[in-house]
């Protein structure tokens, strides 16, 4: 799976954000060690504390599938001026799954925009993780 397919699917999920509140189209996708991709989107509520990033919504259905997550794409609206990285909920969840050494790749929402690759642990070199 190329980091180019893995975020080309996260890109194509965002039409189905539900953000009627933020308009943030956020979409992810975990490439999985069945060699799948599962995608995952932002989910709002009016109830605020209820939404769901993209990423976790990806990385859970990844476990309901009986799948674990060896890649975890984004694919968000900027912040601010620069690209959107998964949240530290986000991290703590794929490090549980994934692992620190998991590949995270983040790309805007242009087609043509790059493709920025880190690891979970990378951006979360603390986070607690117990290795099985
Ligand atoms: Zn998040």
């Amino acid at each position: 799976m190329t980091p180019t397919a893995l975020v080309a699917a996260a890109r194509d999920c965002r039409t189905n954000a539900h953000v009627p509140y933020s308009k943030f189209r956020a979409g992810a996708s975990v490439h999985t060690d069945r060699d799948e991709i599962v995608p995952g989107v932002i989910v709002e509520n009016v109830s605020l504390g209820l939404a769901m990033c993209a990423e976790r919504v990806a990385l859970f259905s990844t476990v309901a599938l009986g799948a674990r997550p060896l890649a975890l794409a984004l694919v968000a609206p900027r912040t601010g001026k620069d690209l959107t990285w998964p949240c530290g909920a986000c991290l703590q969840v794929a490090l549980e799954l994934g692992g620190p050494d998991m590949p995270i790749y983040a790309s805007s929402i242009r087609e043509d925009a790059p493709i920025s690759e880190s690891t979970v642990g990378e951006l979360l070199p603390k986070g607690p993780f117990v290795h099985r």
